[in-house]
């Protein structure tokens, strides 16, 4: 699980496939059941026309259908409400950690609304994930990039409040099972997976 702007796919396909662990990406996994027509996909094809909110036991059955008999696995993006935690639960998915990768709201900020274009000479970059040579200039004409304006800030922090708003009930469902972590999602990518797998107990191997 992780907030907006906060990559968490990378790091747990990593972890799994160095772990040989079952990996269920449920947005993922809701495409190509989508696309495919499964028995699955049939049956939630009337909510997702609708733009409703597909019942949790069909996500349940989605998710366990995906990592089959699996003695170790790893499910990214569900559950999404303490009721299909419980589901979860009550089909014999208890995980044993809830893993919550994590960052300070200015990084946060700075992943989100990271594209910037130079008034200058007009070229376009992510500062976060291609940072220039010099912090916040341009360069190839050396003029500082303009800051995140002020209602991409707000809408992004509103992102980030709504993020809060969602999942609490989820983390709080799992913390007060003591199966809770919470993993710095500070620096780079490799950086993160290595925090996580050692969340988990172990290493991403070379
Ligand atoms: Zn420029």
């Amino acid at each position: 699980m992780a907030g907006p702007g906060i990559d968490a796919n990378t790091p747990a396909a990593q972890v799994a496939q160095a772990w040989g662990m079952a990996y269920v990406n449920l947005v993922e996994r809701l495409r190509e059941h989508h696309q495919a027509k499964t028995d699955l996909g049939l049956l939630m094809k009337p909510y997702l026309d609708a733009g409703m909110l597909v019942p949790g036991e069909l996500l349940v059955q989605m998710v366990i259908a995906g990592l089959g008999a699996a003695q170790s696995w790893m499910v990214k993006s569900f559950p999404h409400s303490r009721a299909h935690a419980q589901l979860l639960t009550d089909h014999g998915y208890l995980p044993d950690l809830l893993v919550e990768l994590c960052l300070d709201e200015a990084s946060q900020l700075d992943r989100m609304g990271g594209w910037r274009q130079c008034a200058k000479c007009g070229v376009k970059r992510h500062l976060f994930t291609h940072p220039p040579t010099r912090v916040g200039v341009c360069d190839p004409c050396g003029a500082p990039y303009p800051a995140l304006p002020d209602h991409l800030r707000s809408m992004c922090l509103e992102k980030i409040a709504d993020y809060r708003e969602r999942t609490d009930d989820v983390v709080g469902y799992y913390q007060g099972r003591s199966r809770l972590v919470r993993v710095s999602a500070q620096g780079g990518g490799e950086a993160t997976s290595a925090r996580f797998a050692a969340a988990l107990g172990g290493s991403v191997a070379p």
